[in-house]
């Protein structure tokens, strides 16, 4: 147990930098998010009751619309957002390769062809003019994904969409609280699709939402989550009535009073989440500024990050190692490391299915091969911090190329 074993890799033997696995995100619950779930609990409401509405006219002052819609997931946001952006079989729909494939697979539920377009290496957002040379007749939808937290160029995807007759969504699963000069994620595009898994900004269990300004949207959203039926159980209880027609094909996507509460909770801890994502994300660009071995994705001018994620580059010639060992060294120092994401098009189904492959977005395809997301969630200390950027350190020290 010498110095040298001390200072040598954890992956080698070494002593770790920390015990016991430092997540890459996790949900902040406090006494009052135990309090509004066990109110709802004696409430008499599990679901679709008065917290539903609640949440949602929150959520919508939040994000700068008119009309939200809580939905049972992200994923569910996206297809019940699609579907209401007119979504059909043989339509395609742009999405970028980098995101989940959730973003993607909305597109296929409903019979359309996902188009990849590729994305700018420095932000990994979409890359307007990929999506430009994609578009074709068949463009229905152009889906901006806000990877990471940051808002996409909304406007000139909106130009674009608009010269071809085509929609614009939001995949904004990053970015609640975010901003584009001062406007809102959530106002940057017809829909918006949000998420509340645990590890996103706030979390419901599972949950999500479908935000717009449009009322009649708004309305298609509504039957689409409840089977395509216009009124919901409580409506009828309160008429006294048991008739209800149902006009469109729906599912059940609706998201309970139980997650709802839990949800308007978090909402209103919102504010302090992001002040300490984004005091987190200062001390690791501060830290890693005097290492070219470790390069964080660009904060663009105008925006307001949200930063669900903290992603940093690690350039190839930088390193005698590949990514991949670069992560299992960092994951036995005891640091939560991920990657987001694999490229869409890469995952065996795509390559099936719309015979996608390596070669469509060189970009995403590089950037893939060399990005890490760092621990990233408002309930890390600052000792947590100094852990992360110790073992980042140690390892960049061990693996760093030999000229
Ligand atoms: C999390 C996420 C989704 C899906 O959200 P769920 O609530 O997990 O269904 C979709 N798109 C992106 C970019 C996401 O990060």
């Amino acid at each position: 147990m010498g110095s040298e074993r001390a200072a040598g890799l954890a992956i080698d033997g070494g002593e770790p930098v920390r015990r016991g696995l430092l997540p890459y995100a996790t949900q902040s619950i406090d006494d009052d998010d135990v309090a509004a779930v066990a109110a709802v609990l004696r409430s008499g409401w599990l679901t679709t009751g008065p917290e539903v509405d609640r949440f949602e006219e929150r959520l919508a002052g939040r994000c700068g619309v008119a009309h939200a819609v809580a939905v049972s997931s992200g994923t569910a946001a996206l297809h019940t957002a699609y579907a209401a952006l007119g979504v059909r079989p043989g339509d395609e729909v742009i999405v970028p390769a980098m995101t989940f494939a959730a973003t993607a697979n909305a597109a296929v539920w409903l019979g359309a062809r996902p188009v990849f377009a590729d994305v700018l290496p420095d932000t990994l957002l979409v890359d307007p003019a990929s999506v430009g040379a994609l578009c074709s007749p068949a463009t229905r939808l152009i889906v901006g994904v806000d990877y990471g937290g940051q808002p996409c160029d909304y406007a000139t995807l909106g130009s674009i969409a608009e010269e071809h007759g085509a929609a614009l969504a939001a995949d904004a699963c990053h970015s609640l609280g975010g901003a584009a000069a001062g406007r809102p994620c959530g106002s940057l595009a017809a829909v918006s699709a949000l998420s509340f898994h645990p590890v996103k900004h706030i979390a419901a269990g599972e949950g999500g939402a479908a935000v717009t300004d449009d009322a009649d949207t708004a309305a298609f959203m509504r039957r689409f989550r409840n089977h395509g039926i216009g009124s919901d159980h409580r409506q009828r209880a309160e008429r006294g009535s048991w008739f209800y027609e149902m006009t469109d094909l729906g599912l059940n996507y609706r998201l309970s009073d139980l997650q709802c509460a839990l949800a308007s909770s978090q909402l209103a801890r919102l504010d302090g989440f992001l002040t300490r994502r984004r005091a987190i994300a200062a001390a690791y660009r501060e830290a890693f500024a005097d290492l070219p071995a470790v390069v964080p994705l660009v904060e663009a001018p105008g925006v307001d990050h949200a930063y669900h994620l903290f992603v940093v580059r690690l350039p190839r010639e930088r390193w005698s190692v590949d990514r991949g060992q670069v992560f299992a060294a960092l994951r036995a120092e005891g640091i939560g490391v991920n990657v987001h994401y694999v490229p869409v098009h890469l995952h065996p189904y795509y390559r099936a299915t719309f015979g996608t492959g390596p070669g469509r977005c060189p970009v995403a395809e590089a950037a893939y091969e060399e990005i890490v997301s760092l621990p990233m969630f408002p309930a890390m200390t600052d000792a947590d911090v100094a852990d992360v950027v110790a073992a980042v350190r140690k390892v960049a020290a061990a693996y760093a190329a030999t000229e």
